[in-house]
């Protein structure tokens, strides 16, 4: 396979992706090469332009092509209420209700002691001075229903209502265990209205 270098880095790049093993990175690359040039191409221009343009919102941490995402900018958002959540995707799964209009902070992760991931890397100090900068009255945790989504949302709990505000969960509903992103709208739009 020593002529195979390209197949080989194709397959190894592919590898990277979470749950993709070798046999299913080769399956993928075997269907591009055969099947699908113009796929391949597709996709190494959206990687080469999504990794190089996308960053992340100076105010909310979401991912944005601008130094401040849409949602932070959008002056019809009401500023007096916080939504944290893990993720981007999370983010839009709250989004879909349209029964929230307030702001956010995504975490990009939660706490994982187990694996190295304490308040520093999901931005902690920062979403602290946020929640206290005097706009925000009432800050909703919407962190996943699963043990390490909980264990983040007491932290933050815990920190921001020895700062004196006013902090909320998501109603349960959601079902334990559960990621915010595969819970189905009507049950998240519930756990909103219902948060206490
Ligand atoms: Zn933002």
């Amino acid at each position: 396979m020593a002529d195979n270098n390209s197949l080989n880095a194709l397959i190894e790049g592919l590898r990277r992706l979470p749950g993709v093993g070798v046999k299913s990175a080769s399956r993928m690359a075997f269907h591009l090469l055969q099947h699908d040039r113009a796929g391949a191409q597709v996709l190494a221009q959206a990687l080469q332009q999504a990794s190089t343009q996308i960053r992340h919102c100076a105010r909310c941490h979401t991912f944005t092509e601008s130094e401040i995402c849409q949602t932070c900018l959008d002056p019809s958002r009401d500023a007096s209420k916080l939504c944290v959540v893990e993720t981007p995707a999370d983010q839009a799964a709250v989004e879909r209700t349209s029964a929230y209009r307030g702001l956010y902070f995504v975490l990009m992760g939660k706490l994982s002691p187990l694996d190295g991931i304490g308040p520093n890397d999901i931005g902690l100090a920062k979403l602290f001075d946020r929640a206290t900068s005097g706009l925000v009255q009432e800050v909703i945790l919407a962190t996943n229903f699963t043990a390490e989504g909980e264990a983040t949302a007491h932290v933050i709990a815990e920190a921001l209502k020895a700062r004196g505000l006013k902090v909320t969960r998501l109603a349960r509903g959601v079902p334990a265990g559960s990621e915010l992103e595969y819970v189905d709208l009507g049950t998240i739009a519930h756990a909103m209205v219902d948060r206490r």
